[in-house]
């Protein structure tokens, strides 16, 4: 299947949807990750499935972009995404367990989705079954104390089936991450606190595909993936710029923006 294809689908989807509402630039950050995950990677024939591979979106507010993914896998009507953030919809600017089709957790409020990743993670071995849990975190996200303390205990319960994965952009939501808490060391803190860790391009499906399926990277160990990435990835003048943080894409700009993602490929 040509992911390069859905993710550029998946993106002209978010220009359309992001003309009301904040977070377009870390939705389009996170496009690549979840192509390769839920096209590539994850066993995930129907969200309801009790064997299926799960993904937490722990940086809640890009939910756009799984709920995104999620209606081009199949899982919710492609209709419904007219109706984010709109009065009486079901697509809320955060994803709520239940609301949609195939989202596993409720989740925005940052640092949690480690912990909630763990205990699914956990209750997959207890169970005897051999599904694989992933969460997504962003670079400031990682900054939560909660995050090191889920990274703790998912080592010492040996947790080789949960992988996390890093949306490394190097913006937050108030400045670049290397301005509020510097983590250059970040794959040397994962490694100190007994995980395995790869860093690929965040954007190039192959790298991507081949870190996602060769975790565990230390036997018995959970593991991370640091996917660098380029906030805003494909609309060239919002690319790694702090305001797409929070700007709705303006009315006049979107057939501009889909038709820049067009010929890019
Ligand atoms: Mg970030």
């Amino acid at each position: 299947m040509n992911t390069a294809e859905i993710s550029r689908e998946i993106r002209q989807r978010l220009v359309r949807m992001h003309q009301t509402g904040s977070h377009f630039g870390s939705a389009m950050s996170i496009v690549d990750i979840l192509t390769v995950l839920y096209f590539r990677v994850m066993n995930i024939a129907s969200p309801d499935d009790p064997g299926r591979d799960r993904f937490i979106l722990s940086k809640g507010h890009a939910t756009s972009a799984w709920y995104t993914t999620l209606a081009r896998k199949g899982f919710v009507d492609e209709k419904v995404l007219d109706t984010y953030l709109k009065d009486g919809g079901q697509l809320y600017g955060h994803p709520v367990r239940g609301g949609v089709p195939g989202v596993e957790a409720s989740t925005g409020s940052l640092g949690h989705g480690i912990n909630i990743a763990s205990g699914i993670a956990l209750a997959g071995k207890n169970d005897g079954r051999d599904y694989r849990v992933y969460v997504l975190m962003g670079d400031g996200e990682i900054q939560e104390g909660s995050v090191w303390e889920g990274a703790i205990l998912a080592a010492r319960l040996k947790l080789d089936n949960l992988v996390a994965i890093v949306d490394a952009n190097n913006l937050q939501g108030f400045d670049r991450v290397e301005k509020i808490q510097p983590i250059r060391t970040f794959r040397k803190k994962w490694e100190a606190f007994e995980w395995g860790a790869r860093e690929v391009d965040g954007h190039d499906h192959d790298q991507l595909e081949r870190a996602l399926r060769e975790a565990p990277f230390v036997p018995g160990a959970p593991s991370v993936v640091i996917a660098r990435t380029t906030k805003c990835k494909g609309v060239k003048e919002m690319e790694d710029c702090f305001e797409s943080h929070y700007l709705s894409v303006p009315k006049d700009k979107v057939e501009c923006y889909c038709r820049e993602l067009e010929e890019e490929q």
